[in-house]
C-alpha cells in the first residue's frame, strides 16, 4: 500500500490530466508550435498586430473629471493654418468660435492659444476672426516668414515682421519643427537650415523685446529617429505615418536638434522660450538639466501625456521641482482625424484632467480604440492644488502678460 501524501496526490492529478489530454486530442489536429525554444507551447497566433485591441482586466478606480478644478489656459492649439490656394495664401479655420466656445465653457478652459496664426495677411485674418471678437478667450501667435529666407536683408525683415505682428495683436511667436527638419537653404532644396542659424538672431531678439514668448517645437519622439522595425516602440504609429520618420537621409540626430535649440536659448537670455512637447519627454533628466541651465526656458505638455504618464513617479517629481516652468497644452486640432491624441473635444480634455488631477492607474492617454503613440497606458500624477493652479493657468498668464484672472 502506498502511503498517501500531498506530493503524490499532486503527481497523480498531473498524470490523470496528461492522460485525459491525450484522449481529448486524439483525432483532432495538433496545435502548431512556434519556434520560441524548447518547452514552448505557445499556439501560433494569426491575429494581426493592427487588429489587436486588448482590454484591461484591472479592477481599479476610474475617476471621471468632466471639468478642470481650476480655469485652464490651453497654450498649444491649432485653430487655424495658413493654406495655399494657387498663388494666394489664406487663413484656413479648423472650426468656428461658436463651435469651440461651448466645449471650452463645459471643460473650464478660459483661453486657447492658437499657435499657427501665420504671418502677413493671414495673421491679420486670423486675429480678426478669433482674437478681436473674443479677446479674453483666444490669443494668436505669429510664425516666421521662411519663404523669404533667400532674400537679402531677411534677418531685419523678419525682425520687423515680429514688430508688425505685435502691433496687429499677436501675443507670441511659434516655430514648427519645420526649423531643423524641413526648411532648406533654397526653402525646399539644398542643405537643411540649422535652428541656431545666425539669420534668425534678430527675430529671437525682437520677440524678447516685444515680450512675445517663443513657442518652439524642436525634433520629435526619439523613436522617430530610429529604423521603423520590430524594435521600434512606435512601430505602428510610424507605419501609419511613414513621413514622420527622420531616420537616415540628411536629418540631424534628435540630440543635435535639441542642442542647436539650446544654443539659441543661451544666446537670447531676455527672450522667453516655451519648449513644446516637453522638449524630450522620454528623457526627463535631460530636460531637467536644461531647465536648470536656462532660466528663460519653460516646457509645455501637448501630445506628450502618453510619455509623461508612463513614468508617473519621475513625472510627479519633475512637476514638483519645476512647477513654475510647466504649461498646460493639448496640441488640439478641431476636426482632426488622423491623430486621435490631438482631436479637439471634451474627451481629450477629460483625459488630460484625469492625468493631472487623479491617481487613477493604467488608462488610455488618447480617445482611441488603440493607443496611437505606442502600446502602453498611463497613470495619473494627482497634483496638489497649488501646482495645478500654476500649470493650468498661472504660468501661462505670467508669460503671456495677461491680467490675473479672478479665481476662487
Ligand atoms: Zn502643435
Amino acid at each position: 500500500m502506498v502511503r498517501w501524501s500531498r506530493r503524490n496526490w499532486l503527481a497523480g492529478l498531473a498524470l490523470a490530466a496528461a492522460g485525459q489530454g491525450m484522449i481529448i486530442n486524439a483525432g483532432q489536429p495538433r496545435p502548431k508550435k512556434t519556434a520560441l525554444g524548447r518547452g514552448s507551447t505557445l499556439t501560433k497566433c494569426k491575429l494581426a498586430l493592427e487588429d489587436y485591441q486588448p482590454r484591461s482586466m484591472l479592477h481599479v478606480p476610474e475617476t471621471r473629471v468632466p471639468r478642470a478644478r481650476f480655469p485652464v489656459i490651453d497654450f498649444h492649439t491649432h485653430l487655424s493654418w495658413s493654406a495655399r490656394r494657387g498663388q494666394v495664401t489664406e487663413a484656413h479655420n479648423n472650426a468656428t468660435p461658436e463651435e469651440v466656445l461651448p466645449v471650452l465653457d463645459r471643460k473650464n478652459v478660459r483661453m486657447m492659444v492658437n499657435l499657427t496664426g501665420g504671418y502677413g495677411k493671414v495673421l491679420e485674418q486670423t486675429i480678426n476672426y478669433w482674437q478681436k471678437p473674443h479677446p479674453d478667450r483666444f490669443v494668436v501667435f505669429t510664425e516666421p516668414w521662411f519663404g523669404k529666407i533667400t532674400e537679402p536683408g531677411y534677418p531685419q525683415f523678419q525682425a520687423d515682421q515680429i514688430a508688425r505682428a505685435r502691433e496687429l495683436g499677436a501675443r507670441g511667436l511659434k516655430l514648427l519643427k519645420t526649423l531643423g527638419l524641413y526648411l532648406r537653404e533654397q526653402v525646399t532644396t539644398g542643405p537643411l537650415v540649422k535652428i541656431d542659424d545666425r539669420r534668425f538672431d534678430a527675430m529671437w531678439e525682437a520677440a524678447g523685446a516685444h515680450r512675445m514668448p517663443v513657442a518652439i517645437h524642436t525634433s520629435d519622439p526619439e523613436a522617430f529617429f530610429l529604423p521603423t522595425d520590430r524594435f521600434n516602440e512606435r512601430y505602428e504609429e510610424l507605419s501609419a505615418h511613414p513621413d514622420w520618420s527622420f531616420h537616415g537621409k540628411d536629418f540631424p540626430s534628435n540630440l543635435e536638434l535639441q542642442e542647436a535649440r539650446n544654443r539659441v536659448m543661451a544666446r537670447h537670455p531676455e527672450t522667453q522660450f516655451v519648449v513644446l512637447h516637453f522638449g524630450d519627454s522620454e528623457n526627463l533628466p535631460y530636460v531637467a538639466g536644461l531647465l536648470d541651465r536656462y532660466p528663460n526656458m519653460h516646457v509645455e505638455m501637448g501630445a506628450r501625456i502618453g510619455e509623461l504618464g508612463r513614468q508617473p513617479r519621475a513625472t510627479r517629481k519633475f512637476f514638483d521641482k519645476y512647477q513654475d516652468r510647466i504649461l498646460f497644452g493639448t496640441d488640439a486640432v478641431p476636426g482632426g482625424v488622423d491623430t486621435p491624441q490631438q482631436i479637439f473635444g471634451e474627451q481629450l480634455y477629460e483625459i488630460y484632467y484625469r492625468f493631472l488631477e487623479t491617481e487613477d492607474e493604467y488608462f488610455d492617454y488618447a480617445p482611441a480604440p488603440k493607443p496611437p503613440q505606442g502600446r502602453w497606458r498611463i497613470y495619473g500624477i494627482g497634483l496638489p492644488e497649488k501646482i495645478l493652479r500654476k500649470v493650468y493657468y498661472e504660468n501661462a498668464e505670467r508669460l503671456l502678460g495677461l491680467q490675473k484672472m479672478a479665481v476662487s
